[in-house]
């Protein structure tokens, strides 16, 4: 897997490199759309170069194949070199920082010549910065605060990114453990990770700890002693730490280091209070063991039921349990369809066929098929005609598949001026309307957003922040006057689950649920081997306390019962 990250690393940068150089939009994308195919491919890119297979792999053309080949025959892509020439690649870093575009990273080089994060930080202490044509004391406010947020967000990993790592090494692990699971804010589905922890129980943990620190991903041990391991992984450096506990006290530990730290002290005060001792070896009465072997029993002994681990944030669940009022999370197994997949129409990499057969495979009633609109050319925006060939094209395919309902949608630009990017008239042919803002962060987001939902035909608002896990904060956006807009039209507000947006993420879906918003969730998946991150939706959903019927994907689709009608009449 390293090498696909590797070379995905390399694409991506060719592009930022690009882009600073204000190069051909289109060419930027053709590198962003191949590291992202890279990012996301099961396989390893070298076994597939060796196989000849390489070509088949979608968004991966024969210029982007060669420079595959070059570099992993010669360590080295000339592409690369070429498009860094006269940049540092620590410029680079400067793009993920939240309100830095490449237009102004380019302005930052060529006037100031900044070259790195500490060439920036010594410019937001001077007065040179201000006074670049563009600038100005609002945008350099923006700027320190977008540089200290991605100070913070540098130590964390995206969930999504973390989790097939660790169950392959849970995977590996299990015939070594009795017991075994993740714990920490893996556990409890966070949208971000720091270091990633899983405790297990075994009866020879000698074996364990010593199959833990030699599996062939780890890059080095940090620590290694007799129940606890630490060590780093290869693949983004991620760091891994194994405790192993007795089997007596596996429920305990699991409970204590599941946390959140704010849910486990309440429980602790809370034991304290009837003369419990809680920790991570059990629950005692003086020096007597009443609780340990399971979670169960740990919250049992409290009168609690066991609490999801999604809700242990100390956001009212030990209340909410004390009282027998713990929601009914929604589950995976409840969704019936997904609202937002991409196919190679636009800038998905796979057929209308291909993502029907995918859907079908994950047991899904219905699927919505949404490509971009006209305006967002990068991403390849259908014109009017390309999407009436493309719904016809649907009719045809939907005869195959008598099981599965293929839903007509289109991800449609909300335009600078909030009008929707394609006639009513070709609307009013979809299924569904997602209406979603690509391009103009910073013009009147609030305003174009109030305006989409006013329009009768439009179904969901797509991330309705645009933040990126990994890269900006967002749109500057009035969010509760957006989600009080989108509660009196019965509009839904997406729960976009790709895996670097989940967005809206878990405490704003559920202020838009209080205020009676319907959910929706999209993978804005762009190849069929996304789908999955439907369960990552569902996580925010589940930390943000929602229902089976809090969210539109558990409902059947039927033709009588749209979308809007379903969620505006009922
Ligand atoms: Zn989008
Ligand atoms: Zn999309």
């Amino acid at each position: 897997m390293s090498r696909n990250s590797e070379i995905a690393d390399l694409f991506r940068k060719i592009a930022d490199a690009l882009e600073i150089k204000g190069e051909n939009p289109f060419r930027v994308n053709a590198y962003r759309q191949a590291a992202r195919v890279l990012g996301e491919l099961s396989e390893d890119v070298e076994e597939l170069v060796l196989s000849g297979r390489l070509k088949e792999v979608k968004g991966i053309g024969e210029g982007l194949a060669e420079k595959i080949q070059e570099y992993l025959k010669t360590g080295r892509m000339s592409k690369y070199e070429e498009a860094m020439s006269g940049l540092s690649p620590e410029l680079l870093v400067l793009l993920q920082i939240p309100g830095l575009g490449p237009k102004t990273v380019a302005l930052l080089h060529e006037k100031l010549q900044v070259n790195s994060l500490e060439d920036l930080r010594r410019e937001l202490d001077g007065d040179r910065l201000i006074q670049l044509p563009g600038l100005g004391p609002k945008k350099v406010e923006q700027i320190k605060k977008g540089l200290s947020l991605f100070q913070h967000g540098q130590e964390r990993i995206p969930l999504g990114q973390a989790l097939p790592l660790v169950r392959h090494i849970i995977q590996e692990l299990a015939g070594y453990a009795s017991r075994i699971s993740p714990a920490g804010s893996l556990r409890r589905w966070k949208e971000t990770v720091g270091d990633i922890d899983i405790l297990a129980s075994s009866s020879s943990p000698d074996a364990l700890i010593k199959k833990f620190v030699t599996l062939p991903e780890v890059q080095e041990v940090l620590a290694q002693g007799e129940t606890r391991a630490s060590v780093r992984m290869a693949t983004d450096g991620f760091q891994v730490d194994l405790r192993v506990v007795p089997e007596v006290s596996y429920g305990a530990a699991l409970q204590y280091f599941t946390g959140s730290k704010a849910h486990n002290v309440k429980l602790r005060t809370m034991a304290a209070a009837s003369g419990f001792k809680i920790n991570e070896y059990g629950v005692f009465k003086g020096e007597r063991r009443l609780a340990g072997k399971t979670e169960q029993e740990v919250y049992q002994v409290l009168h609690l039921p066991l609490i999801p681990p999604e809700l242990r944030e100390d956001r009212g669940e030990i209340e909410a349990a004390l009282s027998g009022k713990l929601p009914h999370l929604v589950e995976l197994s409840d969704i019936q369809g997904d609202f937002h997949v991409h196919s190679s129409y636009s800038d998905g990499t796979d057929s209308i066929r291909t993502l029907a057969l995918a859907a079908r495979e994950r047991g899904y009633r219905w699927l919505a098929i949404a490509d971009h609109s006209v305006s967002v050319k990068y991403a390849r925006g259908l014109s009017q005609d390309s999407l009436k060939q493309k719904l016809d094209e649907m009719d045809r395919i939907q005869e195959e598949f008598p099981d599965l309902r293929l839903l007509k949608a289109a991800e449609v630009d909300i335009l600078s001026d909030g009008k929707l990017d394609y006639p009513d008239s070709l609307l009013a042919r979809l299924d569904v309307v997602i209406a979603a803002i690509h391009q103009g962060f910073t013009r009147n987001v609030t305003e174009r957003l109030l305006k989409a939902i006013e329009h009768p035909l439009v179904d969901i608002i797509a991330h309705p922040t645009g933040r990126l896990l990994t890269g900006r904060s967002g749109y500057q956006v009035d969010l509760e006057k957006v989600m009080e807009h989108a509660a009196e039209k019965s509009v839904a507000l997406e729960i976009n689950a790709y895996y670097d947006r989940l967005d809206l993420d878990d405490t704003n879906a559920r202020r838009a649920c209080s205020l009676g918003v319907p959910l929706a969730i999209g993978t804005d998946s762009h190849s069929a081997s996304t789908l999955h991150f439907m369960e990552l939706g569902v996580a925010v959903a589940r930390r943000a306390w929602l229902t089976r019927k809090d969210l539109l994907n558990t409902r059947p689709w039927s033709k009588k019962q749209p979308v809007q009608k379903s969620t505006r009449t009922g």
